[in-house]
């Protein structure tokens, strides 16, 4: 059995009691960072258990190793570094192996930043489109073009090292909708956790000012 299991986003107060005893409960754990994961068991005082870490499809042999753990029946919870599994991380290639080889699977539903983002925002959120990070190079140029026609909210993640970059080019592209509602959600969950809102408009101040430090997800409403 695989339990996917969202671990919190930065507060530790938001592990769900589910995702708790899950974690006690299970063989063992497929983690990104065993150090990260390390230190929220740590914090659940849950010792001495079995860590297996997992990086994606740049790790083929790891792969198969879980697949097999599995199929001889031991029950292992799948984490991510934060938030909720496959989402923008590697955690879906360990879900989609599994479930082709029939290993039945739960899931243990909790925090994802996107989802904090949105319902933070203000914006509509009934519908949305949920980018992951915007490509760097092939099809970025195109994929913020399309945004001008986009007809429902936008929601992406990105880094310290690329929002001054990204929200220019959006401010840039989208100049001819200033009136456009953007919403930056920085350290969400967390001690300096912000909402700054403001408008494609007045976006390349922001870019400028914001403060840059932590995580970020920005979320853009319709025209
Ligand atoms: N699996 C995670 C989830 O469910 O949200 C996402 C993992 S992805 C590798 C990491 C990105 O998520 C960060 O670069 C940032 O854009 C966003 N993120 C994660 N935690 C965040 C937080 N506390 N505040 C704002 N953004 C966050």
């Amino acid at each position: 059995m695989l339990s996917i299991v969202s671990t919190p986003i930065g507060n530790l107060g938001d592990m769900t009691l589910r995702a708790i005893e899950t974690l006690k409960k299970c063989d063992g754990i497929i983690c990104e960072d065993t150090r990260v994961t390390g230190q929220l068991l740590k914090h659940l005082g849950i010792e001495k258990k079995e860590l297996i870490s997992f990086h994606g499809n740049t790790d083929p042999g790891k792969a198969d190793f879980v697949i097999h753990e599995l199929q001889k029946g031991r029950h292992l919870a799948l984490v991510s570094d934060a938030g909720t599994p496959g989402i923008s991380d590697p955690g879906y290639v360990v879900v989609s192996r599994a479930t082709e080889a029939g290993i039945a699977i739960e899931v243990i539903p909790g925090a994802s930043a996107f989802l904090a983002a949105l319902s933070g925002s203000g914006l509509p959120i009934n519908q949305f489109i949920y980018l992951g990070f915007l490509p760097l190079k092939k099809g970025r140029k195109t994929l913020i073009e399309s945004f001008k026609n986009e007809e429902r909210t936008i929601v992406f993640y990105e880094s310290v090292h690329r929002i001054e970059r990204t929200l220019m080019e959006i401010a840039d592209v989208l100049k001819d909708q200033p009136n456009r509602p953007v919403v930056i959600a920085r350290e969400l969950t967390k001690m300096h956790e912000e909402f700054v809102r403001t408008t494609v408009g007045g976006l390349a101040t922001v870019a400028s000012t914001i403060t840059k430090k932590g995580e970020f997800v920005v979320v853009i409403g319709t025209r």
